[in-house]
């Protein structure tokens, strides 16, 4: 016999228990995967992957446990509380979890591990084909993952949902509608004038003296040692184990200083927004990033706008000196400052600078949209690919590896997500603007390495909600203005107009 509920602050409190042990399985899914990255030996994959398909499996079964189902039924929360924002996130997390059948969510599994095997031979083949059924049964399948999930004008906004809660197709496309009318024009301006020198970046830098420099940098920044920890793997990324555990990871090319450079401020920047969560928060899954958009804005904020300022390098130029004197002899900071800026349009997104990346995000949205949609058929991607980046960028991949080919996310199954970067930017210029008119001499202080204010500002306006309110609502508050290409518009043509004497 199922005990009696009670009343509805039992049915909360009860729920609250249950949420903090859900939150526990997934840390130590994330401790897993961590050290699967980092550390573990080769040999022990077979049997990490069938770990961390039993702790997932045990998390999915505690969120979707009937009896999470029946304390929702019977909990209240006044409106504007804090229980009250708890409560709307579970339930959402519960219907999520419960609409897909369990047997959808086991066949995509098995699909997407074998895709992403196919996936990463097809690319070092340069083989599309090979590729093109799996693509074609991935897409089949987030039709219907969004006919599961529910939507009210368009499939693609069901998809979307899952990384940026409540955004819309519509709303997106016209921001990128807007972003794409500003950059395209700014690229092409960009183009005509000799880019800057970098040639100094691709010096050979040790690792040893990378990583020196990025811990100094990430602890100058507010991150905290005893809260986490820098590690290195083949892709960085950020990760939560617990309210104080989260870790980042870098990695240190020898020929290319930028890669670790921004890869650790980016990361950093991640980090901090998940360390930033209030104290009454943690544990809960309240204490997470309130969108992958927003999250992006953060990492994105710290490493272009502060950490590729001119300002940022007059304290930090010398102190890489000092680490890498003959690489870096004579570099001033004016040519530090233009070289780690270079704009040129290339193939590669994860290589993008920061003015043409969001055109490669605009490509994937808008192929991801009409394959949703049913516009444009698997067999046609690689021409409509060449035929949109030759619109977007002015160029065209000569190879599927370089062009379609190039991205992990569609063979995981991930459609929805790219949009999330571009998003990061846009936020991440109306933040920068909001923070400019509230800290007055915040490039003085950046000049002397005092970057606190900045952190102190991001904690109280925006790492303080955590997912308590929804981002679009969050970012309108805090900005005073929805969701625009404005902003990050007009920091590009005043940045890039400076740097390249436009
Ligand atoms: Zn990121």
């Amino acid at each position: 016999m199922a005990t009696p509920i009670g009343s509805s602050a039992d049915a909360i409190g009860r729920l609250k228990e249950l949420d903090r042990e859900a939150r526990r399985f997934e840390h130590i899914g994330a401790l897993l995967g961590w050290d699967r990255e980092t550390g573990m030996p080769p040999r022990a994959i077979e049997e990490r992957a069938h770990q961390e398909a039993l702790i997932s499996a045990l998390h999915h079964e505690k969120i979707t446990a009937p009896q999470v189902g029946e304390l929702l039924e019977h909990a209240t929360a006044e409106e504007g509380t804090l229980d009250a924002a708890f409560l709307t996130v579970k339930r959402r997390e519960y219907e999520k979890n419960t609409r897909v059948p369990t047997e959808f969510v086991k066949e995509m599994t098995e699909l997407t591990s074998r895709a992403q095997a196919v996936w990463a031979t097809a690319r070092a083949e340069n083989d599309f084909p090979a590729f093109e059924p799996f693509l074609d049964r991935i897409v089949e399948m987030n039709r219907r993952l969004s006919d599961y999930l529910g939507f009210q004008d368009h499939p693609y906004d069901a998809l979307l949902d899952q990384y940026e809660p409540y955004a819309t197709t519509a709303e997106i496309d016209r921001a990128f509608c807007d972003l794409e009318a500003g950059l395209v024009p700014l690229v092409a301006a960009i183009a005509e004038v000799r880019p800057p020198d970098d040639s100094f970046l691709r010096h050979r830098y040790p690792a040893d003296g990378q990583e020196r420099f990025s811990r100094e940098l990430m602890v100058a920044l507010g991150y905290d040692l005893e809260r986490g920890r820098l590690d290195r793997s083949a892709h960085p990324f950020t990760t939560t184990l617990g309210a104080q555990d989260v870790r980042i990871t870098t990695r240190y090319q020898e020929d290319f200083l930028q890669g670790s450079l921004f890869g650790t401020i980016h990361e950093t920047g991640h980090a901090l927004y998940e360390l930033g969560m209030p104290a009454e928060l943690q544990g809960t899954l309240l204490a997470e990033g309130t969108s992958l958009g927003v999250h992006e804005s953060q990492s994105r904020l710290w490493e272009n706008m502060i950490g590729r300022s001119r300002p940022f390098w007059i304290h930090w130029l010398p102190r890489l000196q000092a680490i890498f004197p003959t690489q870096l002899e004579g570099v001033s900071v004016d040519q530090f400052y233009r070289a780690v800026n270079r704009v040129a349009p290339s193939h590669i997104r994860v290589e993008a600078d920061e003015v043409t990346y969001s055109l490669h995000v605009i490509l994937r949205f808008r192929l991801e949209v009409a394959l949703i949609s049913g516009d444009l058929s698997v067999k046609d991607v690689p021409e409509a690919w060449r035929a949109t980046s030759r619109a977007l960028l002015g160029i065209a991949p000569e190879s599927d590896s370089t062009g379609v080919l190039q991205d992990v996310h569609w063979s995981f199954g991930g459609f929805g997500y790219f949009p999330t970067y571009a998003l990061g930017n846009l936020y991440a210029a109306q933040l920068l603007d909001v923070i400019q008119r509230d800290i007055p001499d915040l490039w003085d202080r950046v000049e002397e390495g005092d970057t606190s204010q900045v952190l102190a500002w991001l904690r109280s306006h925006v790492h303080a909600a955590g997912s308590t309110r929804r981002a679009r609502e969050l970012m309108k508050d805090v900005t005073g203005r929805p969701l625009g290409a404005e902003s990050f518009l007009s920091y590009l043509t005043s940045k890039y107009g400076e740097i390249y004497r436009l």
